[in-house]
């Protein structure tokens, strides 16, 4: 058997359906900012822009209303949103200073932490990495901060529109002028069926890119305008699942070590959400080298170790979902996250700070900085890449672009397996992130060749441990089956890359029938593992995929 290498059996980006030099349409909805995707990138963002119109009419500036549209993929608000999470507030206190930390989202604050090296029956307390520490900050599901946003947003006259998952940037030269949606109600076949709705265009002055991880318009954006960066993004998936518990977890808890080989990348947490929830999950970076490696797998028999086993018996399982995080940090940021008519923040970006797993209060804060840049630039009649600027160089003076800085190479080094990459994180940690600073060179992570090996058997208790199919049901995903596949499968996939796309994929959406792949596509909770490893992930019909409740 020879290795797999991933990026063989992945198609291009459809850049021809991604980016359109389509005018907006006649019936077109006309906008000042449309802002695709409602994280709290996106709400922070859509919140800020109407404060300062609220703020610079209260000063006496003669100010024009803005028309702010919202637009998610996913049914209702929250659905597709899924995180840890602790949560780091100083975004929120910017947003809403306003407020006690009472009033925010959030579940409670964080009392106690262990860090803890596991072997396969034991648990060794090592001390918390200067990285890890949560004092001062709460545990949260980020479903209901989402909710809690849009209700904000929608209070203060945010277009929202749940269930219009956008298809493509509709471009003129080398602007962006608008938005395209899915249609829906298409049959099998992609012909329109009962109950079609043909696309919606959005035209706006300003389009903001708040998509999340692996974004796929933030993808042909980039490829489209040539937008590089020193390193590309790479990816970690979650699975995560929320526990109804009979007693209070009374800290916080991440681990290393076991389930996960010495050469793959992650860690696992389980945190307390209240005095009867807790939520536990597990992160392998996705350059891992045996093809048989299976996350939703390893986080089930992680449930069954001494350390997570007492919480969680006799309790239940409440809701199961997965996603992507990106992972490369400050050397895989694009080189500029502005063009002319286009701004993009979050996770998008790659806002994320992997040796805290925090990426919440970036998400939010970039938002807040898209708002302002996009505010002077509509106030002033100029929406173009120079007047937009102003928000990159927002990032790169606050705490965002320090705190990835500082953490530059700590993901990275652990290219050369958990051992060798502890040490050179500790050395980083020590020294402020001085020390082995210079660019660590990594490759995508399709790129990471994938050794067959026999998958380890393992067969769920449906108690404790559960089967893809049983965890697709706790995401509560009603997709409809009769809508055309949303994911394109490459060339040459025969059956050892069947079966190392039925391991990767958490909602066994990927099956091997013979040689053949079968794709159950309507599983798809929308992770994106796929797209960075194997057949590409588009945009479906609204309200398709998961309908998360306390993610
Ligand atoms: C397992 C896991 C644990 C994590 N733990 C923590 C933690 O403890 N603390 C922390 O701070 N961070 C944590 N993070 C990271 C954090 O969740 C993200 O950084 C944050 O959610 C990013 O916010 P965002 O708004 O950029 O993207 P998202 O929250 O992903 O929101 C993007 C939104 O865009 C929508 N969307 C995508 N494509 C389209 C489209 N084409 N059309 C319309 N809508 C679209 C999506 O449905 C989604 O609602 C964790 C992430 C994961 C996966
Ligand atoms: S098919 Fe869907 S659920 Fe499966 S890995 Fe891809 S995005 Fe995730």
């Amino acid at each position: 058997m020879g290795s797999i290498l991933p990026l063989r059996h992945q198609p291009a980006l459809p850049l021809d359906r991604l980016i359109l030099t389509d005018r907006p349409g006649p019936e077109a909805i006309e906008m000042d900012v449309a802002i695709v995707g409602a994280g709290p990138a996106g709400l922070a963002c859509a919140i800020e822009l109407s404060r300062l119109v609220t703020g610079a009419r209260a000063a006496g500036r003669s100010v024009p209303e803005l028309n702010i549209a919202v637009l998610e993929k996913a049914g209702s608000l929250g659905e597709h949103s899924l995180s840890g999470a602790v949560v780091n507030p100083r975004a929120f206190r910017e947003l809403f200073p306003d407020l006690p930390p009472d009033q925010l989202p959030f579940r409670q604050p964080v009392t106690a932490e262990s860090v803890f090296f596991l072997s396969e029956q034991q648990a060794r307390r090592i001390p918390t990495p200067p990285t890890m520490h949560n004092a001062g900050f709460y545990t949260a599901s980020l479903c209901e901060i989402v909710r809690w946003l849009g209700e904000r947003a929608e209070q203060q006259g945010v277009n929202l529109f749940p269930g219009f998952p956008v298809a493509s940037l509709l471009v003129e030269g080398d602007g962006v002028r608008g938005v395209r949606t899915t249609a829906s109600g298409l049959d099998r076949s992609g012909a329109p069926g009962a109950g079609y709705q043909e696309p919606t265009d959005v035209a706006a002055k300003v389009t903001v890119l708040a998509e999340g991880t692996r974004g796929m318009l933030t993808q042909a954006w980039r490829e489209w305008q040539k937008v590089s960066a020193p390193n590309p993004q790479i990816f970690a998936l979650g699975v995560k699942e929320v526990w109804e518990v009979k007693r209070p977890l009374d800290r916080v808890i991440h681990t290393l070590g076991w389930p996960l080989p010495a050469d793959a990348f992650g860690g696992s947490f389980m945190y307390p959400l209240g005095p009867a929830q807790v939520a536990i999950g597990l992160v392998v970076g996705l350059d891992y080298h045996d093809a048989s490696l299976d996350v939703h797998q390893l986080l089930q028999r992680m449930k069954l170790h001494p350390l997570f086993r007492p919480w969680l018996t006799a309790g239940q399982l409440l809701e199961w979902g997965a996603k992507t995080i990106p992972e490369g940090g400050f050397y895989a940021l694009p080189e500029r996250r502005h063009g002319d008519g286009i701004l993009i923040l979050g996770d998008a970006a790659g806002f994320v700070d992997v040796p805290s797993l925090k990426g919440i209060h970036y998400a939010m804060q970039s938002g807040i900085f898209a708002a302002r840049a996009a505010f002077e630039a509509l106030t002033a009649g100029d929406t173009g890449a120079g007047a937009l600027a102003a928000y990159d160089r927002m990032v790169e003076g606050s705490f965002i672009a320090a705190d990835l800085h500082r953490t530059r190479n700590m993901r990275l080094a652990f290219k050369d397996g958990l051992y060798v990459g502890g040490v050179k994180a500790g050395l980083m940690t020590l020294t402020g992130g001085r020390l082995l600073g210079g660019k660590i060179a990594v490759d995508e992570d399709a790129a990471a060749p994938r050794a067959p090996r026999p998958a380890p058997s393992f067969t769920p208790d449906g108690t404790l441990t559960f089967s893809k199919v049983d965890a697709v049901f706790k995401s509560g995903n009603a997709t409809r089956d009769t809508i055309p596949s949303h994911l394109m499968v490459g060339r040459d996939v025969g059956a050892e890359v069947a079966d190392f796309y039925a391991h990767m994929c958490p909602a066994g959406v990927y099956e091997r029938a013979g040689d053949e792949l079968k794709v159950n596509a309507p599983n798809c909770v929308d992770c994106k593992a796929t797209d960075v490893l194997g057949p590409r992930w588009t945009p479906r019909e609204g309200g398709s995929g998961p309908k998360y409740r306390l993610m």
